[in-house]
Parts: structure tokens; C-alpha cells; sequence
């Protein structure tokens, strides 16, 4: 199928960008690397009037480190967060998930915030940055807001961003010494996640994130729990969570692999951080 007839506006800054928003609403979107939003757009699963293309505003294409966290752009495609020359250093999580996500082809136009801002709940990088406690920076013409990863996803491809709203970037805390483990089932790899799992190791303990479960990424903490004591927390969690049944798999084949993956990434993030 072909698209609904629309508008397109290239914008050269975020000011331009926000203007449009401000004054189309909901009829205006955002177009950035096009990887989700071009085949929603042909399915007319969404029929904008107008989309405003962000990826040539150059101060959005931004990777930088401010004060303990790394300020990933609007406009910074995955390829260049992959490629950075820091990203095992500062952010071992992201470069362990982000490798997951998509293939060579479509990391080379998507960005790291479009996939934050579609919030699909199977996709790594929103649950590496839910994962992290990282945040997401809103903008509208009127005022800038930090909201947390947590907060801004609210459901299925559901987030807490209004109309005249955009993401100017989001930023993933700097806890380099922590040990870290991703994993994820999918049917061939670069597809989207039956199951994802993040693991974070700590001295106050351990973290599990887990996407593709429930309608967005769910997090649980232990202290520093071992052997069955473990397995005893994995079977509540899996249990606990609002596991979803569809074509790709049964609610209870996804809890089992929230036990048996969160198990494994669990004792390599354990094993890293020793
Ligand atoms: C074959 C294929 C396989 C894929 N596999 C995976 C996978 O395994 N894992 C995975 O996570 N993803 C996967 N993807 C999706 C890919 O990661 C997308 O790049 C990503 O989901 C969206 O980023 P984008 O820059 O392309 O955003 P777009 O497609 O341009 O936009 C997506 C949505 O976000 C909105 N949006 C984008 N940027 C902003 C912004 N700054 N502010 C406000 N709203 C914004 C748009 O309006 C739209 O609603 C796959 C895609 C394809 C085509």
C-alpha cells in the first residue's frame, strides 16, 4: 500500500520544528530515520497531514557526556551511537543491546530516540533506557521537561509526550563500573524480541529489565540474590508480569523465558562485575 497524501516540511532547526508542532498538533508528526514510521505510514496505520523531517537540524545530531550522563540527540542515528568510540566504556549496556536492534541496514537510518518515542515494547533501546533509569528530554516552543524513562512509556506504543512535543534527546547515566548482561529470544536475528532481558550487577545488587513481555519494559531489584533464592524471585516476577499472548508466543512461553534468559543474563552481568 501507498501512504495518505501529505505535507513535508525538511526543518533546519529545532525552533522550526517546534513551531510546526505548535501549530499543527496532532495532525503534524515527526519524521526521523523513517524505519518505523515509513511502514506505519504505508499500512495507514497513521495518516498525519504533515510530517516535519528533524535529521538535518545538526544540533540534534549530538552524542555528548554532561555532567555523569551520555546526551544522545534526537538525530543521532544507531549506527553512530554503535560506532562511537566511547559507547563500550560509558554505556556497556547500550553496547551489548544495541547490536540487537534491527539490522546493519536499518540502524543505518534509524535513530536511538525514534525508537524511545515509538516505544514498541519488544524494542532494546527503550529497556536499555528504562533499564539505566535514564530520562527523556521533551521540548514544545513554550518549555523543556525531564521525564524519566519509566514515566514517559505508559503502555503499548504509548508514552506521556504531548502534540507539541518532541524529543530533543535522551540521556543514559554513566555507571561504568556496574556489570551488565543482555540477551534476548527473537525468530532470526534483528528481529524484534519474543523476550529482551538487561541485567545489572551492583554492590547494593541486581537489576532484571525485561521488554517484549507485558505493554512496556518491566524492572525488578533484589538484593543480592544466588542460587535458588533466585530462581525463587525469577518464578515471582515471570509470574507477576502481564505476560501477552500473540501470534509469536504464548504468555507462558515468554514468563518461561523471563526465568531461563533472566537467569543467564543475570550470572554474565554477576560474572562481568567480578
Ligand atoms: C526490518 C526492520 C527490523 C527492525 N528490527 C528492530 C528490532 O529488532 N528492534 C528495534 O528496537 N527496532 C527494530 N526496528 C525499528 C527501528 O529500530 C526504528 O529505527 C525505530 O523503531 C524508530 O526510529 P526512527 O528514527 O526510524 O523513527 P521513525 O520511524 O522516523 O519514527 C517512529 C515514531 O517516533 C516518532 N518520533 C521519531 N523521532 C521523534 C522525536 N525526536 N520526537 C518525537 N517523536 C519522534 C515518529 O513521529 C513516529 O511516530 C526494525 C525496523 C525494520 C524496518
Amino acid at each position: 500500500m501507498k501512504p495518505a497524501a501529505f505535507d513535508y516540511v525538511r526543518a533546519s532547526s529545532a525552533e522550526e520544528a517546534l513551531e510546526v508542532l505548535a501549530k499543527e498538533g496532532a495532525d503534524a508528526r515527526i519524521l526521523a530515520g523513517g524505519q518505523s514510521f515509513m511502514a506505519m505510514l504505508n499500512m495507514r496505520l497513521a495518516r498525519p497531514k504533515l510530517l516535519v523531517d528533524i535529521m538535518r537540524i545538526g544540533s540534534l545530531d549530538r552524542i555528548e557526556e554532561i555532567e555523569g550522563e551520555i546526551v544522545v540527540g534526537a538525530a543521532v542515528r544507531q549506527a553512530k551511537l554503535l560506532g562511537w568510540d566511547k559507547l563500550k566504556a560509558k554505556l556497556p549496556l547500550v553496547a551489548l543491546a544495541l547490536p540487537w536492534t534491527g539490522h546493519v541496514q536499518t540502524r543505518s537510518r534509524g535513530t536511538i530516540c525514534g525508537s524511545i518515542a515509538h516505544a514498541d515494547p519488544s524494542a532494546e533501546m527503550p529497556l536499555s533506557l528504562v533499564a539505566l533509569s535514564g530520562s527523556v528530554h521533551l521540548r514544545s516552543l513554550k518549555k523543556r521537561r525531564r521525564v524519566r524513562a519509566a514515566d514517559y512509556i505508559t503502555g503499548m506504543m504509548n508514552t506521556a509526550r504531548a502534540d507539541e512535543e518532541m524529543i530533543e534527546a535522551v540521556s543514559f547515566p554513566v555507571v561504568a563500573e556496574h556489570g551488565y548482561g543482555f540477551r534476548e529470544i527473537a525468530r532470526r536475528h534483528g528481529d524484534f524480541a519474543i523476550v529482551a532481558c538487561a541485567a545489572i550487577v551492583s554492590s547494593k545488587g541486581i537489576r532484571l529489565a525485561v521488554g517484549g513481555v507485558a505493554d512496556r519494559p518491566e524492572v525488578r531489584d533484589w538484593p543480592g540474590l544466588s542460587g535458588s533464592a533466585l530462581d525463587d524471585a525469577l518464578n515471582r516476577f515471570a509470574y507477576e508480569l502481564d505476560a501477552r499472548q500473540d501470534v509469536h508466543a504464548t504468555a507462558r512461553y515468554r514468563r518461561e523465558l523471563v526465568r531461563r534468559v533472566g537467569r543467564a543474563v543475570i550470572e554474565e552481568a554477576v560474572q562481568c562485575h567480578s
